[in-house]
């Protein structure tokens, strides 16, 4: 990539003048929402899922995103385009703004906006072929009614404590359980279990978020014949599942090949986690917000 230019406020602006006020409440407190999206071939995938998402989340916390979601389209695709980007992982942060030291959002006058666009690193690809080892954390996934795991906001401790964790246990991924002991999601990722060729995942009111990614797999399973359910369950379910696979925007579909050190299947992909990913690469390259052939212009 030539010299990476920022979205920032309005402006495309270079890498190291990309600085925001130490005085942002996005800084200060997490105050604020964000997006991680991709673009596949020119494609951006489910960029209007992703916005739907992020203009939700501000709702939520009250945070008036200052563009409409069709300037905000725009502003991704020209991000894209200032990058020559046609593979890429895209960032879209809304703080609350530049405010005084007190909790207050009222004394932050105009949210900050800042869109940044990176090629892909893209997972090691022999993780897909011999999966992931997870295990379950000590820490519970914010109770919806505390911060809402809906909420896709700049407060990502509950994660990042996760992550430290599963870190210290030796490995990359783990298993988060709501505060009433059922199956929530990773760190950043949904789950999935499979048994007897049916598929289960967690409704966003368990304590998920509810991924872009995960809602297109379903449709997908659900366009190949297999029945998909968005339930409660358990850590026993996921210990004899046939297969366990996880979803996200970065990791796309990935197998889990052990959780809390019991096998999985037979400690392999299994073959429905495998159909899944390659309906899933397949629906990537066509589907989704073309950056290359339309005029769009940021306003
Ligand atoms: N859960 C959490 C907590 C996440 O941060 C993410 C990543 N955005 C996901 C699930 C997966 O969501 P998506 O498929 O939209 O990337």
């Amino acid at each position: 990539m030539s010299e990476q230019l920022i979205f920032l406020n309005g402006q495309f602006v270079k890498k190291e003048d990309a600085v925001v006020s130490v005085y942002d409440h996005g800084f200060l407190y997490g105050d604020g929402v964000f997006e991680g999206i991709r673009s596949y071939s020119g494609n951006v995938f489910r960029l209007e899922e992703h916005l739907t998402r992020l203009y939700d989340s501000a709702k939520s916390i009250m945070l008036t995103i200052p563009y409409t979601k069709e300037e905000m389209t725009n502003i991704v695709v020209e991000t894209l385009r200032q990058n020559k980007l046609k593979d890429g992982y895209i960032r879209l942060v809304v703080s609350r703004g530049v405010g005084d030291l007190g909790l207050s959002p009222y004394t932050c006058a105009r949210a900050q906006v800042i869109v940044i666009a990176e090629p892909l690193s893209i997972f090691p690809k022999e993780l897909y072929e011999t999966g992931l080892e997870i295990v379950t954390v000590a820490t519970r996934r914010n109770r919806s009614d505390v911060l809402s795991p809906m909420v896709k906001s700049l407060n990502y401790l509950n994660n990042i404590l996760v992550k430290i964790e599963a870190n210290l246990a030796g490995v990359q991924e783990a298993l988060m359980l709501n505060d009433q002991g059922y199956v929530a999601e990773g760190s950043a990722d949904n789950i999935f279990i499979v048994k007897d060729n049916k598929l289960l995942t967690p409704p966003g009111y368990v304590g998920a978020l509810v991924g872009v990614t995960r809602n297109a797999i379903i449709k997908i399973a659900r366009e190949k014949g297999y029945e998909v359910s968005e339930d409660v369950f358990t850590r026993h379910d996921v210990y004899t599942a046939d297969e366990v696979f996880l979803t996200g925007t970065a990791a796309e579909v990935i197998a889990v090949n052990k959780v809390d050190g019991r096998v999985i299947g037979d400690g392999k992909p299994g073959p429905i986690t495998s159909i899944l990913l390659e309906g899933f690469r397949e629906l990537t390259q066509t589907d989704g917000v073309k950056v290359y052939d339309q005029t769009l212009h940021v306003s």
